[in-house]
């Protein structure tokens, strides 16, 4: 019997190592990993460029606590100034963290309590993200929920009119909705959100945990728009597997974050900033984003064209190498039979699949996964 809480339903697959694109398990099978980890080892698995910085580290220091300056924090806050539109980073741990920090930010600069948030979305498993998720399905037999979050309709702005008022605070959304089903906002939408928000004098925070550090082919997600985020959430992928989160945010909410307003024990750790560091490097940089964006329209125009004729796929949508595959019909089978064929699959809710591969993806791993993709839905 297992010691863990049952919290996950796992597949039968038990990992003994990783390298790039391939984990193996403890019988030796290989598998193509197209999840990243749920998005999170977008450089592949033990990078060898983010593992000689973490090794580096490893031998200066591991901890000293937040009540002393740390070089390497204030280069990786920098560099995530320098690559958004924000100005100011608090480091957390994961991506729940990071939102409650953007919570409270939030609240605190404008003195009001509402957070208007989405149906689909998902934002964390704290008390105050599990109030921002909106899915009744994460918040069911925990009790009271954080008040004040309200949710409105993806893509449509007259939901986001009836919920606004003189109360609210932010608005809080991914701009691709990840376990909600891999659905990207459209343009219009976000810039009547945009008007509503300077109108209300509300801040938008935008949750780039899953769309962040390069996985939609641009540093972060919102890039795909005119926006300007007021606070920008990120975690995953910024550690490539080490846990991190960061919040980022405008200069001029520096005030509400003073000394003893928020922390974190772990926050900014040097190994998880090693990491960070090194991702950063390789990232953001022209040459690899728009490969990750060639690689994704071909990853796309190859499933569009090699699963046409399939019955059950309704739509394939995405950005990049975030991609969701629709179907009418429930996939958790196909994800299995996947993993019988040697790939690492993820699916959003029921019904759709979901492909996060790491942006080293090849060409040829591309070509090999869309046709057992195509096999397996075939069947
Ligand atoms: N926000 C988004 C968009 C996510 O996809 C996730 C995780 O899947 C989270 C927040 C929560 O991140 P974490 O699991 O690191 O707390």
């Amino acid at each position: 019997m297992s010691s863990i809480f049952p919290t996950y339903a796992r597949f039968d697959v038990e990992i003994e190592s990783a390298t790039g694109m391939k984990i193996t398990d403890t019988s030796g099978k290989t598998y193509l990993d197209f999840t990243s980890g749920i998005g999170v080892c977008n450089l592949g698995h033990r990078h060898p460029h983010v593992q000689t910085q973490i090794e580096s580290q490893l031998n200066k220091y591991w901890h000293t606590s937040n009540l002393y300056y740390n070089p390497i924090q204030e280069r990786v806050a920098k560099a995530l100034t320098e690559k958004s539109s924000g100005d100011l980073v608090f480091f957390a741990n994961s991506g729940a963290e990071a939102n409650e920090a953007a919570i409270k930010l939030a609240r605190k600069v404008t003195g009001k309590e509402k957070v208007i948030t989405f149906n689909q979305s998902f934002h964390g498993r704290t008390f105050a993200t599990m109030a921002a998720t909106g899915q009744d399905k994460v918040r069911e037999g925990f009790g009271p929920m954080l008040e004040k979050f309200a949710y409105a309709t993806y893509n449509d702005i007259e939901s986001v009119k009836q919920l606004i008022d003189s109360d609210t605070a932010a608005i809080m959304f991914e701009s691709i909705q990840g376990e909600g089903g891999v659905i990207p906002a459209n343009q219009h939408f976000i810039d009547e959100l945009v008007e509503l928000a300077k109108k209300h004098e509300v801040l938008i925070i935008i949750d780039e945990i899953q769309t962040g550090i390069g996985r939609t082919g641009k540093g972060f997600g919102y890039e795909h728009y005119s926006l300007d985020p007021d606070i920008i959430t990120v975690a995953k992928g910024l550690g490539n597997g080490i846990p991190i989160g960061a919040m980022i945010a405008k200069e001029k909410y520096k005030e509400s974050f003073g000394p003893g307003s928020h922390g974190s024990t772990f926050g900014g750790n040097p190994i998880a900033m090693a990491a960070a560091e090194a991702v950063i490097e390789k990232v953001f940089n022209q040459t690899f984003l728009k490969e990750v964006e060639a690689k994704g329209d071909y990853l796309t125009t190859q499933l569009t064209e090699e699963l046409k004729d399939i019955q059950i796929v309704k739509e394939i949508r995405g950005k990049g190498l975030m991609i969701g595959i629709e179907c009418n019909k429930e996939v958790g089978t196909y994800v299995k039979e996947l993993i019988n064929q040697g790939v690492l699959i993820l699916s959003a809710g029921t019904h759709v699949l979901r492909l996060l591969p790491p942006l080293i993806v090849t060409y040829e791993e591309i070509d090999k996964v869309v046709e057992l993709i195509k096999k397996a839905l075939s069947e």
